[in-house]
């Protein structure tokens, strides 16, 4: 699988990858929601965190909703662009999934090949996370070993 390099600038949302309660990977729930898979924890990326404020606060102005959410200005824009945000829809074009070809209503790609992203993004984190805790801990050994070496050579 090679997905997640075709879908390399898919991620402009800060799309929390790590839990920031337990470290653990953060699963695609959709709409921009993240659920960490050990504690539960939930977590949003700029798209959820704009959406539920717009959501909330209908008629905001892209000022407004990237002050409330710390989301930037050019990002919002960028969601609009891509119809992320469905505002005043009525459109009559059709876009094009950009993975699969399927036609969608709005955004880059539909939901299905976004879920496959996540997934495949999810995998690498988790592969990631092993790989670190693998060569931490022999890092670690193997100063610690050198350490005694060099104390009895001495
Ligand atoms: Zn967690
Ligand atoms: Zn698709």
């Amino acid at each position: 699988m090679n997905h997640v390099k075709d879908f390399a600038d898919m991620d402009v949302y800060n799309r929390p990858k790590v839990c920031p309660e337990c470290g653990g990977v953060m699963v695609f729930k959709g709409c921009g929601e993240y659920r960490c898979e050990k504690c539960r924890y939930i977590a949003y990326d700029d798209y959820g965190k704009v959406r539920n404020y717009v959501e909330k606060h209908r008629g905001v102005t892209a000022a407004q909703a990237a002050e409330a959410t710390g989301v930037k200005q050019k990002t919002i824009r960028t969601m609009l662009k891509e119809s992320r945000l469905e505002i005043a829809d009525g459109s009559n074009s059709y876009l094009k999934c950009e993975m699969c070809g399927t036609q969608i209503r709005s955004g880059r790609v539909c939901p299905k090949c976004e879920t496959a992203f996540n997934r495949a993004l999810e995998e690498k984190e988790r592969q990631k996370r092993e790989k670190m805790m693998a060569g931490f801990g022999s890092e670690r050994g193997g100063s610690e070993e050198g350490a005694k070496r060099f104390i009895r050579d001495k």
